[in-house]
């Protein structure tokens, strides 16, 4: 054994953790391995982006993730916390494109072989770097098993899946209008959008009726779309217009004749009333164009400019600008007027975007979604918390079709070739003749799949599906998954989908929805905002321990505000317990643990150890990280070093034997409970104690044992209290006045005034009078509920027992 001597007499966790994350690592404990007699327990941890770097976001799903899979570990589980990361098609594939145009080139130039040549390039040189990230906070993931979506083998099973989804007929090509970034001419999911209030123009502009009898304004902030209107809608029971619903009216520019129809989605108090219907730009209008089978012409092309005739190539700004001068000459113009809306833009380039009529793929949801549906309204699969799990069911029930293709060129691309017939022939690998017609003149869809498509598949491709691998056998299904809400229905509901599908059994049974972090004036996060926390620097000044206690400790509500006061309570604890520990290692040299309690406080801190213990399982079974932090945190901090260790202390120098054995067995006990959540301040601590064969990380966790002494310091604990506040000693004997006098040390506590104890004599027969009261109140006893009656009982009788300590 290392002698206490060595361990420093501060705590400093800069170097230690890295050392324990390095040695962990080298010496295998984070494997996993397939073995058919242990039970498996599996969280295969979100991918992040290839591209990204740590955020507190991953901070905290992290210290979920491996607080549980560290607990399961030393349960003797078979745990598997699986790693990797998301090829992240559109955000790579603008990574790569910057440094091509730093490069004076373009993604354009190069042509899709060598830019795809060029990304893996640039990601086996800059990519990857979050994993490291990861590590630095003490994340137990087997990263030899690091998997990314466009994996050879990944991909293999990406295009299985589109290829059985084919098959089934849930894939389809439609004309739809999606989100389209102009710049990265894509479309896009919403969480690649990002909404900002921006300040607009809108111009309220006269359609004139075609029988000359009048006109219908109309306010519009996009009048470069006036070109593709193709109606006028108003609500149906609007008396103003109600006269008008079937005449014609004139679109300005085009002098096209259009009809005026009636539509419930026009909202009466937006504008004039009158809507403008341009099916191809805009989500309502297409909705109202397809309900009225009207036609659906652009006048918009993909790079977000002019298509109208006499507007050829005009930006949005310049072909708006020339409709408005034609307008306002023949008096059409009836006003322009500030106006403040959201408007969403691409996260990557802050390109507007252009909702855009286009041929995409589309995944059909309706027979798709029955399965996981059952699953979860049963309970099979389980989201927590509750309110989240509701969510789950509500965004499965009202999913809409899945747009499953991308226009960009990094990603799984299609495997659908066309002949030029026209036919389709969908098939695993390249065919060598069209599946219709016979056609060997054969062209390969150029469109890539949405990357969640492939990242649905994470908890069974990871394991080698569609291959029968050993990993598969033993890891699938897992058991919990760990994210942020914002991916319930883009990731975790489809991998419920896709698990229950391609696999037959659900992926795992529950989902942890961890809290959003806000920044601390509670507002989101941003960059603009500048009110941003830098992970990093929170991990180089607390250390990765204090981190993960204070997320966790901070992860009561949905929302929470980042806490660096929590994350300093985690570093406060760290620092407590290494000097209690320092203390045991020095007192208790050469003695080895054992269960040897002689004294009142040895029995009431193994109870204490036990009552917490099964405290600690209980929340963090219910995933409930903030109120296990909270035991912990009083165990150690109140119960371990401020009382009993106080109290123990004379007898440790002494050289008791049976003390100390005793002490070091409390201290491992208690190092195992906190290691889950600080896993490297333990270890450390571990490593110094006595005839350790194996490191803490896999020691087996603790059986509780009997907790009935658990009250037994309560009565001193009270007395403490009366004596802190009003200076008077109580009259105890036996081993309650040793514990007292070791831990309160009354004889070198400050003499305090007289007025104290009348003060404490006033203050407690007030508290005996209130109590009196309440409990004589037939009402109160009658209609209360049964714990808290009892608890003012309890109440008033230590009033009572304090009153009486200091003389009445
Ligand atoms: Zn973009
Ligand atoms: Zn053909």
């Amino acid at each position: 054994m290392s002698g206490g001597e060595s361990m420093q007499p501060r705590y400093e966790p800069r170097g230690v953790e890295e050392r324990w994350q390095r040695t962990w690592e080298e010496e295998g404990l984070y494997n996993a391995e397939p073995d058919p007699d242990r039970t498996p327990y599996v969280d295969c941890h979100p991918p992040p982006n290839v591209t990204g770097r740590l955020h507190t976001g991953h901070a905290l799903n992290l210290s979920v993730g491996d607080s549980l899979i560290r607990w399961k570990r030393m349960q003797g589980f078979n745990t598997l916390f699986q790693p990797g990361f998301d090829h992240a098609g559109i955000s790579t594939q603008n990574v790569v494109e910057r440094a091509l145009i730093d490069e004076g080139t373009s993604r354009q130039e190069l042509g899709r072989d060598a830019f795809v040549e060029r990304v893996w390039e640039w990601l086996h040189e800059y990519g990857g770097k979050i994993l490291d990230d990861f590590r630095r906070i003490g994340a137990s993931l087997d990263y030899r098993r690091s998997r990314m979506t466009m994996d050879d083998g990944y991909s293999r099973a990406v295009m299985q899946f589109f290829v059985h989804l084919h098959q089934r007929g849930w894939i389809y090509q439609a004309n739809r209008i999606i989100n389209w970034c102009p710049y990265h001419e894509t479309s896009l999911s919403d969480l690649e959008l990002e909404h900002e209030d921006v300040d607009d123009t809108l111009s309220t502009i006269r359609y004139p009726l075609a029988d000359g009898d009048g006109y219908i304004p109309i306010a519009t902030v996009r009048p470069a779309t006036i070109p593709a209107d193709v109606a006028v809608a108003v609500h149906p029971d609007d008396e103003r217009y109600k006269h008008l619903i079937g005449r014609e009216v004139i679109v300005p520019w085009t002098e096209n004749r259009v009809p005026v129809i009636a539509d419930e989605r026009v909202e009466v108090e937006f504008g004039t009333g009158a809507l403008k219907v341009t099916p191809a730009h805009d989500p309502t209008d297409f909705e109202i164009g397809r309900a009225h089978n009207l036609p659906e012409p652009s006048c918009i092309g993909p790079d977000g400019r002019s298509t109208a005739a006499g507007l050829e190539g005009l930006t949005q700004g310049e072909a708006g600008a020339k409709i408005l001068d034609w307008c306002r000459e023949r008096d059409l113009l009836e006003k322009r007027e500030h106006y403040r809306h959201s408007v969403a833009f691409c996260e990557r380039c802050h390109s507007r975007i252009e909702p855009r009529i286009s041929l995409q793929w589309w995944c059909s949801m309706e027979q798709i979604k029955q399965r996981p549906l059952a699953a979860l309204r049963s309970g099979e699969i389980r989201y927590h918390p509750e309110s989240q799990h509701r969510f789950a069911i509500d965004s499965l029930e009202n999913a809409p079709d899945w747009c499953i293709s991308r226009q960009i060129w990094w990603g799984h691309q299609i495997p659908a070739w066309y002949c030029p017939d026209g036919h389709v022939t969908v098939q695993l690998d390249e065919p060598s003749a069209c599946g219709d017609c016979g056609s060997t003149e054969l062209r390969r869809e150029t469109d890539v799949l949405d990357t969640w498509f492939s990242s649905a598949l994470w908890p069974f491709a990871t394991l080698g599906w569609p291959e029968q691998t050993p990993e598969l056998a033993q890891f699938y299904p897992g058991n919990v998954n760990t994210t942020a809400r914002d991916i319930i229905r883009l990731w975790e509901n489809r991998m419920i989908f896709a698990g229950l599908e391609l696999m037959g059994e659900r992926p795992f049974d529950d989902v942890v929805i961890h809290p959003t972090v806000l920044a601390v004036d509670g507002r989101r996060m941003s960059k603009s905002l500048g009110n941003g926390i830098d992970a990093f620097e929170v991990l180089e000044r607390y250390g990765a321990d204090a981190t993960r206690y204070g997320l966790l400790k901070n992860s009561l509500t949905q929302d929470v505000r980042f806490s660096y006061a929590a994350i300093e309570e985690g570093g406060k604890l760290s620092n407590k317990l290494w000097n209690a520990a320092r203390l045991i290692v020095i007192a208790c040299e050469g003695s080895n643990a054992a269960e040897r309690p002689s004294s009142l406080e040895e029995r009431w801190i193994l109870a204490r150890l036990s009552q917490t213990q099964r405290q600690i399982e209980g929340y963090l079974g219910a995933f409930d990280f903030a109120h296990a932090m909270d035991e912990l945190y009083h165990l150690t901090f109140d119960d371990f070093c401020d009382w009993y260790l106080e109290a123990v202390k004379a007898r440790l120098y002494d050289g008791d034997a049976d003390a100390r054995a005793t002490a070091t067995f409390a201290l491992e006990w208690l190092l195992k409970l906190l290691h889950p959540a600080m896993p490297h301040v333990t270890e450390e601590i571990w490593s110094y104690l006595p005839a350790r064969e194996s490191r803490l990380i896999v020691a087996p966790w603790p059986e509780a044992g009997e907790e009935s002494e658990a009250g037994a310091l309560e009565r001193i604990q009270e007395y403490a209290q009366v004596f802190r506040r009003s200076g008077v000693v109580p009259q105890l004997d036996g081993d309650e006045k040793r514990i007292f006098d070791a831990v309160v040390k009354p004889d070198r506590a400050p003499q305090r005034e007289n007025g104290n104890v009348e003060a404490e004599r006033v203050r407690l027969r007030g508290e005996v009078a209130r109590g009196e009261k309440m409990l004589a109140n037939e009402r109160f006893i009658a209609n209360a509920p049964a714990d808290v009656v009892a608890k003012e009982r309890e109440k008033l009788e230590r009033y009572k027992r304090e009153l009486d300590a200091i003389g009445g």
